[in-house]
């Protein structure tokens, strides 16, 4: 299946990603990730993204595009593909529609988790990660049981640059202005199903949400 996983910034997008990946056996593919490990790499490239990652504005179409693309092109046709945080733009998508179609791989559903702004930017602000395995907490809702420190392998947990209260501000008017556009984009195109799915609710209950949504596509009922 190849799905295209849409959503304000702090919807969840990342968490349900990985467990939709490994449910319906799909490559997952984050924009985000994908940035921020070139921006990570000290290359020109890499410093230039983070001028505009850490303002929380979105990164230019042409770089993204083929930094994406070309990260498309490198998959297994035979596995499924989860599209996280790309296409962000109506742009991005009529690229990102070319190049599937050229590979005779188009999307098969688009699938929205939609959250309310207030509850955003609770859920971004607290979000603290471990620099070294990578798990995940929230300073409310899911601390860590020694202060600041992971419970895995014991490093100090991390926030990412972008997930002050006035940049979560900046990326969530982003989203509205450029993104939210592009589930109008595919609405209109009707080429496959757009599926909104609500998550205020607990990671599980959202999983659930969602992996309801895709079971019923899948089956075409
Ligand atoms: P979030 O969805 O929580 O804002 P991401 O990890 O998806 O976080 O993206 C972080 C930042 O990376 C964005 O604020 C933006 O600067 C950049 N970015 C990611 N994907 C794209 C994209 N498709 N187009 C432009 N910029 C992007």
């Amino acid at each position: 299946m190849r799905v295209l996983l849409m959503g304000p910034p702090g919807a969840g997008k990342g968490t349900q990603a990985k467990r939709l990946a490994e449910k319906f056996d799909m490559v997952h593919l984050s924009s985000g990730d994908i940035l921020r490990v070139e921006r990570g790499s000290g290359s020109e490239l890499g410093l230039k993204l983070k001028s505009y990652m850490d303002a929380g504005e979105l990164v230019p179409d042409e770089i993204v595009v083929d930094i994406m693309a070309k990260a498309i092109a490198t998959q297994p046709a035979e596995k499924g593909l989860l599209l996280d945080g790309f296409p962000r733009t109506v742009p991005q998508a009529d690229a990102l529609d070319r190049q599937l179609a050229d590979l005779g791989r188009p999307l098969e559903v688009v699938l929205v988790i939609d959250t309310p702004d207030d509850l955003l930017v609770e859920r971004i602000t607290g979000r603290r990660s471990c620099p070294d395995c990578g798990r995940a907490y929230h300073v409310a809702f899911l601390p860590s049981k020694d202060d600041g420190l992971c419970d895995s392998c014991g490093a100090e947990l991390t926030q990412r640059a972008d997930d002050t209260e006035e940049v979560v501000r900046e990326r969530l008017s982003a989203y509205r202005a450029q993104t939210e556009p592009v589930i109008e984009y595919y609405a209109d195109a009707g080429a496959q199903p757009v599926v909104t799915v609500d998550g205020g609710g607990k990671p599980d209950q959202v999983t659930d949400l969602a992996v309801a949504a895709l079971a019923t596509d899948e089956s075409g009922c």
